[in-house]
């Protein structure tokens, strides 16, 4: 099978790995540099924040998705070098309110999860400025750095014989009878072979033929960067939606905002100001003087925010996997598996219906 892929996100690279591990021959074209977009801007948490709002659609996908990061990030830093830096630092949610939705949730999925009050929450992190009575600690919970996640998986794809074609914005899909033959670029036409997968993020609806939830819905999200000591912050922590990401290396992230404000990816002074706030009502040793860096990225939303993985409704060999919003790191292995599954024909390992493409479930959105 030969297989076009637009979009070189971590959507479209791990669409590409799935089908060539399939054993199909895959192009990718990519308008700007690999993983630029949502990809390169997202935290990279292993689990969805406060897993316990959303559908199982979303469980089921991140489940199996980050199951499949020990292996991928060991396969990746054998053959290309770059550690991914998957750690398993746990995650704290600071919201004491949480607690009883949380510990149902570990319990139901069989994951661990611990109460820990004021005083073990400032033994085992001391520079945090416990918010409430105590914490509800996920253990399990891990984290990886999306930027070398998209350098290992371009360097080993090419490797492998992937065509990458950066700088390539594909503007239009050239169409035969019910199918996709050929896509429009700079350069001229280029034949998409047997299939086309969109997984172009946000821009993903701007390109195939509308189909019932592929919308445009990006919704822009912000992260702060602040360096500190290697191990100020040992866990991941999040308190009211705002949440911190310490690396290896003592550099904190910050996240984030949800904000519906179109193709606007520029981060503002306004929300880089109130992250920050946060930050320091958590971390009040936090100096502000060694901010690194502010971003924005655009995470890519759909009809009703659940990820739209499949066969377009009108068009024979053209798929979609892209919709994954908040979550598609955690989710994307899973989806691309699952895609890969759909195309070959094969019974996939996670129920499809609700990610096809032409049809909602229940029709309503998820709250941001
Ligand atoms: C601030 C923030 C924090 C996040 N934190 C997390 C987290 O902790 N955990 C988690 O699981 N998820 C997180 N996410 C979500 C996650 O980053 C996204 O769901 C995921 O990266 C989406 O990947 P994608 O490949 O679909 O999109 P993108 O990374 O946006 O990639 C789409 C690619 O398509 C290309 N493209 C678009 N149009 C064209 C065209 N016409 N021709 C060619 N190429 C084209 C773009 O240039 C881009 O490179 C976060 C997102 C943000 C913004």
């Amino acid at each position: 099978m030969r297989v076009t892929i637009v979009g070189g996100g971590l959507i479209g690279l791990l669409s590409a790995l799935a089908l060539h591990d399939a054993g199909a021959s895959v192009q990718l074209l990519e308008r700007g540099r690999l993983g630029q977009e949502a990809s390169w801007a997202g935290g990279g948490i292993l689990w969805p924040l406060y897993a316990w709002r959303y559908p199982p659609a979303i469980q089921r996908l991140a489940a199996h998705g980050v199951a499949a990061y020990p292996a991928l990030a060991g396969r990746l830093q054998r053959e290309t070098g770059i550690d991914v830096e998957l750690t398993v630092s746990g995650m704290l949610i600071l919201d004491a309110a949480e607690r009883a939705a949380a510990e149902a949730w570990a319990g139901a999925a069989g994951r661990p999860a611990q109460w820990l009050t004021a005083a073990e929450l400032s033994s085992r992190e001391p520079a945090l400025q416990v918010p409430e009575a105590g914490a509800t600690r996920l253990p399990d919970v891990a984290q990886l750095r999306n930027p070398r996640l998209i350098r290992a998986l371009g360097s080993y794809l090419r490797q492998r014989g992937v065509t990458v074609h950066e700088r390539t914005p594909v503007t239009a899909l050239v169409a035969a009878g019910e199918r996709i033959e050929a896509v429009r670029v700079p350069q001229g036409e280029l034949a998409v072979g047997d299939a086309l997968v969109i997984a172009a993020g946000a821009w993903s609806a701007g390109l195939a033929p509308p189909a019932a939830r592929l919308q445009s819905r990006p919704v822009r999200g912000q992260m702060l960067l602040l360096q500190t000591a290697p191990a100020t912050l040992r866990h991941m922590l999040i308190h009211r939606g705002h949440y911190a990401i310490p690396r290896r290396d003592g550099s904190i992230l910050f996240g984030s905002t949800m904000e519906a404000v179109g193709f606007d990816g520029r981060p503002t002074a306004a929300a880089g100001a109130r992250l920050l706030a946060n930050a320091q009502a958590l971390l009040p040793a936090l100096d502000a003087g060694r901010l690194r860096a502010q971003w924005a990225g655009l995470r890519p939303g759909s009809a009703d925010d659940l990820p739209v993985v499949g066969r377009h409704p009108a068009v024979a060999n053209l798929w979609l996997n892209t919709g994954h919003l908040r979550n598609g790191v955690a989710m994307a292995p899973a989806a691309a598996e699952l895609l890969v599954a759909l195309m070959h024909g094969r019974a996939p390992r996670v129920d499809p219906a609700p990610y096809a493409p032409g049809a909602m479930e229940s029709g309503a959105a998820l709250p941001l």
